[in-house]
């Protein structure tokens, strides 16, 4: 391994927290590897219609979005494979990161992985993504004036979700699986004085109906065992989100107990040198906008922790020397 096979920063993921932090690092001249995994731009891929990010004034397409990020980051001298992360080691510097046909070293990682909507698993849930079935209120709930529509769920996201819809939707009920709700009661209260949202409760969601859009759900009776139709334009799911940050865990980095990363000092993790951005930390905000910030701020944090430490010399392990493709 020759040493300027050593890169300034490998970008994990490649979603607006990954790309725009390739865009910083690329920009001071940090010659970012994007590994962007083998579907790349992240949830963004998924969505429609996207309005609310800014400079947009008439809105934008996801992919559209994310092909623009990817652009940008490429014009300024970032390097972006399209391969996914198998195993990373951050135990000395310089850090590993392996996919399956390679092996990179970086002094600095950024984590940007993002974290996935839960689904019910449901076959026609997943054919109609993007067509009535959506994971994202504030994204997407605009969709759905004037009609009536479903949120699965029964935790706080649920509400969440419910009351936004609201604004827009006629109707709005939540189907739940248990009697008992995990939501705050203070969110709950909230809904349940809402005119607009009805509660089923002690159902399982067993279909998701429609051609070509939304037309309603099938719902199972928990005690009865008895099913029926509802009819809806929309179906969002609140289940929670799942953070990718199983073989982060595995290397060392520090989540809180649903596996999201937990920063310690700004974007940098537990671990000196690997930093984290957007939604593989944060499942508060969960914005294209906020995790583009992020990748912002996670790239001007390692200029400086690679400043800092200019002219050191490098802890090199032996054992890596001679690994690398
Ligand atoms: P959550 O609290 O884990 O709730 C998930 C809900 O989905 C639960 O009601 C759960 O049912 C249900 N569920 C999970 N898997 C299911 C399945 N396969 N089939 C049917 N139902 C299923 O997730 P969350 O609501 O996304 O909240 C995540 C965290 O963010 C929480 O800490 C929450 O307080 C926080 N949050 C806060 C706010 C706020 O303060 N404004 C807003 C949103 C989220 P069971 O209850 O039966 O398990």
């Amino acid at each position: 391994m020759e040493l300027q096979d050593i890169r300034d920063v490998i970008i994990i993921g490649s979603g607006p927290a990954g790309l725009t932090a390739a865009l910083y690092a690329a920009r001071a001249e940090l010659k970012p590897l994007v590994i962007a995994g083998s579907a790349p731009g992240g949830q963004l891929m998924l969505t429609s219609e996207v309005e609310n990010y800014p400079g947009f004034p008439t809105g934008i397409m996801g992919p559209e979005l994310m092909a623009h990020m990817d652009k940008q980051a490429k014009h300024f001298g970032a390097e972006v494979i399209n391969e996914d992360v198998t195993s990373v080691s951050f135990a000395h510097a310089p850090f590993s990161v392996k996919t399956h046909s390679a092996e990179y070293f970086a002094h600095s990682i950024i984590i940007a992985t993002g974290a996935e909507a839960n689904w019910l698993g449901l076959d026609n849930e997943q054919r109609l993504r993007g067509k009535g079935v959506s994971a994202c209120a504030t994204c997407d709930g605009f969709f759905f004036k004037d009609k009536e529509v479903v949120v699965i769920g029964g935790g706080d996201s649920a509400m969440e979700e419910a009351l936004f819809l609201t604004k827009f939707a006629t109707k709005v009920t939540v189907l739940h699986r248990r009697a008992e709700f995990r939501a705050s009661k203070i969110m709950l209260k909230r809904a349940q004085d809402n005119p607009k949202i009805s509660f089923v409760t002690d159902v399982t969601v067993t279909d998701v109906l429609g051609e070509n859009n939304v037309g309603g759900v099938r719902i199972k009776d928990n005690n009865t065992g008895q099913e029926r139709d509802i009819a809806a334009g929309g179906y969002f799911a609140a289940i929670g989100h799942s953070p990718a940050t199983k073989i982060f865990k595995e290397a060392g980095i520090e989540t809180d107990e649903k596996g999201y990363i937990t920063p310690k000092r700004f974007t940098e993790t537990n671990i000196p040198g690997v930093f984290v951005a957007g939604d593989v930390h944060d499942h508060r905000y969960r914005q294209a906008v906020t995790a583009a910030g992020e990748g912002c701020k996670a790239a001007l944090d390692v200029e400086k922790y690679l400043a800092e430490r200019e002219g050191q010399p490098l802890p090199l392990p032996q054992e890596q020397w001679g690994k690398s493709e």
